[in-house]
């Protein structure tokens, strides 16, 4: 192997392709990560992940460095126009099954840092920023992507067996792939007003959707003194002007007195809902906004991405060490059900909050209140993943209780609620006792349950029925 032969090409370092390196670098893979930028993107982006996203950075070793950057949050509400509640959600207070509150609020780049820090624990993960990729080749048995340093303009050739683009909405990972997008056509601006209060205000404790006609908007408290107010861009409006500061001080008069806060930045972005048709082609694949993207009203954009390479980053391990590449086969078909299914709600909830149609939005209240104020999107998007490397009860993560994923390791285990069922494992799976899962497998009228190293389950089964759990995995590796 020459000096720039790596086992995996990661294109982009958002908190997608980040999260991805400290993946590999866990795993002992080798990865060269090119970012264009030559630091993380600055604008206001994401704010919410959830408890599993939370997982993931434990299973990486971050999750202690990440939590101090993030606050909590007690849900969300979906106002009518005069501030009356047609119905919400309740973030549950309390550790969730990942093991981990179930929601968490956050700053984008103050997470990207801390992701981009973790990378530097990894000698065989190296992240080369002002790097920006040209071209990805797929060889067959190989890749070759074109890099060209953006400092000195000289371009080189980096060989590698993978190439994952984590490269965002405009990919050129995607373009190399050939994939075309599937538009849900959900193209709405927004302004996006980020602020730090400048002494305590009396605001909510949840995000607030408000569902107004005239003009819908969305607050969401930050956590600290951040509080982020998304404003739709109503037809007819002037997208410059809409960012001007006179204008962004007279929009935000309906909330607050524009004095007591600090304007950290508004800018207009425009949501979409897309999905890329192809996430892989031979050995390069995408994830993250270059395989999908949706409008942010569920807060779960970049959790998807970071499902994505969470989904990924083991497949391509037991690729490495033997597997047959057709174990990449089930990465889309796995991923996708599941993005679509946040996408939808996701665009599900957007309709609800943009309408603008006086008479529209009147019957929507109604049936809403009809409802018993109960009835808002689907909260159960995110339900098992698509069909792929699961079956017998699999395609869900194994609860996780008192950090148990640390027994897990980082390689396939079989988890049971029964001391007594231990002794039937085989000699090369570590087997797990965790008694508090006991009803768990009591519900699934089941003994053990076969976890794969992203922590779904890959099956389940009684205890004398073990050893066929085991032989499905083995003839997948
Ligand atoms: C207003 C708003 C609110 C949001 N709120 C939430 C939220 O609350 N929760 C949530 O989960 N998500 C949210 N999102 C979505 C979230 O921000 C994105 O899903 C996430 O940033 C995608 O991460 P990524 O790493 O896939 O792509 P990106 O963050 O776009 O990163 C891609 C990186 O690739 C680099 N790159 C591109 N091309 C090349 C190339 N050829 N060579 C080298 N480098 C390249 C880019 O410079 C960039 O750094 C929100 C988005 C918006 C706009």
């Amino acid at each position: 192997m020459t000096e720039t032969d790596v086992d995996v090409v990661v294109v982009g370092c958002g908190p997608v392709g980040a999260t991805l390196g400290n993946l590999l670098g866990t795993a002992g893979m080798t990865s060269a990560i090119f970012e264009r930028e030559t630091d993380v993107y600055h604008l206001p982006r994401a704010s919410h992940f959830d408890g599993e996203i939370m997982r993931v950075f434990q299973s990486v070793g971050l999750a202690d460095a990440i939590t101090p950057l993030t606050s909590g949050i007690d849900g969300m509400d979906f106002l009518d126009a005069t501030g009356e509640r047609l119905f919400g959600f309740v973030s549950p207070p309390g550790v969730g099954p990942s093991g981990w509150a179930n929601d968490y609020m956050f700053s984008q780049p103050e997470l990207e840092r801390e992701l981009r820090r973790g990378l530097d624990r990894f000698p065989t993960v190296t992240l080369h920023d002002g790097h920006e990729v040209e071209t990805v080749t797929d060889t067959g048995d190989g890749t070759v992507v074109t890099v060209r340093d953006l400092a000195t303009g000289t371009t080189r050739t980096v060989r590698a067996r993978f190439v994952v683009g984590t490269d965002g909405a405009r990919s050129i990972t995607r373009a190399a792939i050939g994939s075309e997008l599937d538009d849900y056509g959900f193209d709405q601006p927004w302004l996006v007003i980020d602020t730090n209060l400048l002494r305590p205000v009396d605001l909510p404790s949840v995000a607030v959707q408000y569902c107004d006609p005239n003009r819908p908007a969305t607050f969401i408290p930050h956590g600290g003194v951040r509080r982020r107010w998304e404003i739709m861009a109503m037809p007819g409006d002037d997208l410059d002007e809409l960012q001007s500061a006179e204008r962004v001080a007279q929009l935000l008069s309906r909330w607050i007195d524009p004095d007591e806060v600090e304007i950290v930045r508004a800018v207009v972005y425009t949501f979409h809902a897309l999905v890329a048709r192809n996430w892989r082609r031979n050995r390069v694949m995408i994830a993250g906004d270059s395989a999908h993207q949706m409008p942010p009203f569920l807060g779960q954009g970049m959790c998807a991405g970071i499902r994505d390479v969470t989904n990924l980053a083991w497949k391509l391990g037991a690729v490495l060490e033997g597997a047959p590449l057709t174990l990449l086969d089930s990465y889309q078909p796995e991923r996708e059900p599941h993005a679509r299914r946040v996408i939808e709600t996701a665009v599900a909830a957007g309709r609800i909050i943009q309408t603008t149609d006086p008479e529209v939005a009147r019957a929507r209240d109604e049936s809403f209140r009809a409802a018993g104020g109960g009835s808002g999107p689907d909260q159960s998007f995110l339900g098992p993943l698509g069909p792929g490397l699961h079956g017998f009860g699999g395609g869900t993560p194994i609860p996780q209780v008192r950090e148990s994923d640390t027994a897990l390791g980082s390689g396939f285990a079989l988890v049971t609620g029964d001391r007594s069922v231990a002794a039937v494992a085989p000699d090369d799976i570590p087997v797990v006792v965790i008694t508090e899962l006991e009803s768990w497998f009591r519900e699934r009228d089941c003994d053990l349950a076969l976890v794969r190293p992203d922590r779904y389950v890959f099956g389940t089964a009684r205890a004398d029925e073990v050893d066929t759990l085991v032989g499905a995995l083995r003839a997948h590796l």
